[in-house]
């Protein structure tokens, strides 16, 4: 039995009053907030055996939700710079991922976890690699939470041999991994269905896995009106958009998690809110080579919009932080007004709105009595940060990963005064360099030089 009081701390609960302290102290009592209040009202009643820390002026936040990211991916940072969608996806990111192995993906999602906490991110939602059960394991160890998912494609052209599977087969992995995975990690890890997209997705596996995510009262985690040619693609495979398709098969619902979504129309984005479908965002992966995404329609229609990173090789920041900032620039400057998503829209999307989009806001998402205590202590004294004038907007808008000192999820530690204590980082950073190498060699991904390279190994 633990209790810890957190006192002089500047909080942000996000909870549904928006309460905020500026010499605030929590109460956690091993995983669960058990009290929120005024530092001196706090401290007046103290029990002897709890363990009290001075954070003098820091700031803590509830966990910060990143509802994309492909972890599977990380060792594939820098593989995807200025190439065109086609190029990405068949002549690098496709050769990288059918060349992974589980011992890759788990040192991949342990290498993205360590990315996540130094940005203050306790739960992840992983979009789907090969083997949940490499990401499970690393997650586990991470000490993170996550909604893990199989990438499930039974179609498509060009697909890499081995990644060719019936929709039977495609259902029963992800079965398989559901009743593995599901609940486990002490309740950390929860498992969802992946639909990768409509290009790879038959009509039968999308309407059997939406029946089965129904049955075991899960979510659907599917990229979702991408990129300009998907919408041309469904016109001419099924007649209709992506997202009138999906109405059409009934998969329009509160547990679809739709991410991108950047080619929506208006009427589409009225199904999302009449359906209370959940978007997830990621604006630095969609400017590459997306588009912009009509995140202050969908806000304004009462969608619930969170935010992700998506995965390194598309955007090769993966810290929320640096997506938050994006999301507060780029929907001013597409609509030419400094008053669109404010900074504590943006915070709500990546906490209280993001734990909703999880389906987790019985436990997640805000600072309040009886959620898990998974809290994030922000330092701002910083050349970078100071002053705090309007510090909500500073957290959006000023704050870097630097900021982030210490990250506990489930009452535990995972990183406290700089430190990551859950895993050997420096031990994954050296073998994450090495199997990097070895997969884009495995791969025969060659990638052009930029300059003269004098020394070339
Ligand atoms: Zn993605």
């Amino acid at each position: 039995m633990q209790k810890t009081l957190f006192y002089n701390a500047g909080i942000v609960t996000m909870d549904p009053e928006r309460r905020q302290f500026n010499k605030g102290a929590i109460l956690t009592h091993d995983d669960r907030i058990v009290q929120i209040g005024r530092s001196a009202e706090l401290l007046a009643g103290i029990e002897p055996e709890v363990e009290c820390l001075d954070l003098n002026g820091r700031w803590i936040l509830p966990g910060l939700i990143n509802t994309h990211v492909h972890t599977s991916q990380q060792l594939g940072r820098g593989l995807g710079d200025d190439v065109s969608l086609l190029t990405w996806l068949h002549e690098r990111i496709w050769p990288y991922e059918s060349n992974l192995n589980e011992g890759d993906s788990y040192i991949s999602t342990l290498l993205c976890g360590i990315e996540q906490i130094r940005s203050g991110v306790t739960c992840i939602a992983e979009a789907g690699g090969q083997y949940v059960n490499g990401m499970g394991r690393a997650v586990d160890e991470l000490g993170i939470r996550a909604i893990l998912a199989r990438s499930t494609m039974d179609m498509g052209e060009g697909l890499p041999e081995k990644w060719i599977e019936s929709t039977d087969q495609a259902l029963e992995i992800q079965i398989e991994n559901l009743e593995k995975w599901h609940g486990k990690a002490g309740g950390r890890i929860k498992a969802w269905f992946g639909l990768r997209t409509i290009f790879n997705n038959s009509d039968d596996l999308i309407v059997r896995s939406k029946k089965l995510a129904d049955k075991y009262g899960v979510g659907i985690h599917m990229h979702v009106a991408e990129v300009k040619e998907e919408l041309e693609f469904a016109k001419m495979t099924r007649g209709a958009t992506t997202v009138e398709h999906l109405k059409d098969l009934g998969v329009l619902d509160k547990n679809l998690l739709a991410v991108h979504t950047v080619w929506l129309s208006d009427e589409e984005i009225r199904m999302f809110a009449e359906w209370d479908v959940k978007v997830s965002h990621n604006p630095a992966s969609a400017m590459r080579v997306l588009g912009f995404a009509k995140v202050p329609e969908m806000l304004n229609a009462g969608i619930c919009v969170s935010i992700g990173t998506d995965g390194a090789p598309t955007n090769n920041r993966m810290t929320l932080i640096d997506e938050m900032w994006v999301t507060s620039l780029i929907h001013k400057g597409r609509l030419l007004d400094p008053t669109a998503v404010p900074a504590e829209t943006i915070l709500a999307m990546v906490t209280c709105d993001a734990a909703r989009a999880l389906l987790w806001e019985d436990e997640l998402g805000s600072i309040e009595t009886g959620k898990k205590a998974d809290l994030v202590i922000i330092n701002p004294h910083s050349a970078t940060m100071l002053p705090l004038h309007d510090p909500i907007a500073n957290m959006v808008t000023a704050m870097r990963a630097g900021n982030v000192e210490s990250v506990m999820a489930d009452g535990r530690w995972l990183m406290k005064e700089g430190q990551i204590l859950t895993v050997n980082e420096s031990e994954i950073l050296e073998e994450a360099k090495k199997r990097a190498a070895a997969i884009v060699k495995r791969a025969g991904i060659q990638l052009p030089d930029r300059f003269q390279v004098i020394d070339k190994q």
